[in-house]
């Protein structure tokens, strides 16, 4: 088995010719749309982790603290 003449960029993702991977500089908004990628099943569970939390009881009691916050106007 031989190596692949590409390789990805492990900060943007980004499909480089070996040969031209040095001079190879990451856009910002390519290292942002990779970084999503990464994240998107933290992302896509973030609602029911959420929801998990806020009826545990330390959840319950932050939902408690937050608003008793809101209603006393306290820091
Ligand atoms: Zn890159």
């Amino acid at each position: 088995m031989f190596p692949s003449r590409f390789m990805p960029c492990p900060d943007c993702g980004e499909s480089l010719e070996r040969s031209a991977a040095a001079s190879h500089r990451c856009t910002r908004d390519r290292e942002l749309d990779y970084q999503m990628f990464r994240l998107r099943h933290e992302v896509d569970s973030f609602d029911e982790r959420l929801a998990a939390y806020l009826s545990s009881s330390t959840g319950r009691f932050e939902v408690w603290l937050a608003a008793r916050r809101v209603r006393t106007r306290t820091p």
